[in-house]
């Protein structure tokens, strides 16, 4: 059986950070990141809002980035103290990802992250609070999906949480507070969002329910992610509409190996951490070439170039014009093309290409992949990823 879900709500549009005036509830509490929705303005209108609504309103600031099991506990506990009946999270991803996790240990303090890692396995949430999220930058989406991302650093793992159970039921897709971000923050984030809509729609789980979702934020992330790069409001606004329709096609489509890779090499190096999206755009071109040698998945792609006014004589050469256009995009927003010009040290990347390689393969995103990888392949493809060669095999 095959479900879709999203959000109950979505509002999105300039100055809808007001509808939290309209949440019915006696308590919320409001979880945020490191202090810039503070610093904007953003935490003390969320605040005043809910006490607007009538609900007696708490704080769980400061959620890091790629937050821990621990803060993630610290939230729980605080939530089992003040019973919320909503829970607000705000911010970048992490914030809104650390949120739904304390849902689940507010509601269950008895389970533990063994036992929510297993896929679509949450107990059923919304026995005593629900939820909103409030995205700032445009890209992760995870105001309007399944998933969350916590890491233990104590035992050096990341925790991929997925069950629908922490699909939000509001979510709040207000440009004004995307407006804040910095450039790169711009780039990388729209890039994360293509991928997303790439990977959803090429993915194995691909279905007539995500296929729209999927190619309208394709087209939108092509139209408008150059200006809002060049810090044009007005397509800030449709680019944080894009990454949400992404956001709603990959958290019922699933994503795949450009994921897989992302997650397996972006803290792997001395040299500092790749950010999510960069590595993202790096790995899309040589990831299309790797699975459109599957006839499935090219036909696929092809679809994908159609519908973004490429045009080509056949499949192949439609493949090789989406390539193209990514490539340029890159160029455009200063992403380099490999990982040597990333900065990673090429000696250090020899070392590790096949422990991370193994990984990669074993990475949740892996499963949905249109094209099937041997741990073999998958280190000659992170190779071409570092010189720039042509994917051949
Ligand atoms: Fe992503």
């Amino acid at each position: 059986m095959a479900r879709f879900t999203l959000p109950r709500d979505v509002y999105y549009g300039k100055g809808t950070l007001e509808v939290l005036k309209t949440l019915k509830g006696k308590k919320a509490i409001v979880v945020v990141g490191g202090g810039s929705m503070k610093r904007f303005g953003f935490l003390d209108r969320a605040v005043d809002y809910l006490k607007e609504a009538g609900m007696e309103v708490q704080l769980f600031e400061n959620v890091e980035p790629d937050p821990s099991v621990e803060t993630v506990m610290r939230g729980a506990k605080a939530m089992q103290e003040f019973q919320p009946d909503w829970i607000v999270a705000m911010g970048g991803g992490s914030p809104i990802d650390a949120a739904k996790a304390m849902w689940a240990f507010y509601e269950y303090p008895e389970t533990t992250f063994e036992d929510l890692i297993t896929p679509f396995n949450f107990p059923e949430l919304r026995q005593k609070a629900k939820f909103a999220a409030i995205p700032s930058t445009s890209g992760t989406a995870t105001e309007v999906t399944a998933f969350s991302v916590i890491t233990d650093y104590e035992k050096g793992i990341k925790y991929p949480l997925a069950d629908f159970n922490i699909t939000p039921d509001v979510a709040i897709v207000d440009p004004v507070i995307a407006e804040t971000m910095p450039e790169k923050l711009t780039a990388h984030t729209g890039m994360d969002a293509l991928t997303h809509a790439i990977e959803a729609y090429v993915s194995t789980l691909n279905s007539p329910f995500t296929d729209p979702l999927a190619i309208k934020a394709i087209q939108m992330v092509f139209e408008y992610l150059p200006a809002s790069y060049q810090k044009d409001m007005s397509a800030r606004e449709q680019m944080h509409y894009a990454q949400c329709l992404a956001g709603m096609a990959f958290s019922n489509a699933l994503l795949g190996i450009v994921h897989s890779m992302a997650h397996k090499t972006g803290a792997a190096f001395s040299t500092g951490h790749i950010p999510h999206g960069c590595a993202n755009a790096i790995y899309l071109p040589y990831v299309i070439q790797y699975n459109a040698k599957d006839e499935t998945a090219k036909k696929r792609y092809a679809d994908i170039a159609r519908e973004a006014g490429l045009t080509g004589a056949n499949d192949d050469e439609l493949v090789k014009a989406l390539c193209d256009k990514i490539d340029a995009y890159n160029v455009k927003l200063s992403i380099p093309k490999t990982l040597k010009e990333f900065g990673i040290n090429e000696d250090e990347f020899k070392e590790k290409v096949a422990a991370i390689a193994e990984l990669a393969v074993g990475d949740a995103c892996t499963g949905s992949n249109p094209r099937a990888i041997t741990p073999a392949e998958m280190e000659k493809l992170l190779n071409c990823t570092y010189y720039g060669t042509e994917v051949d095999f």
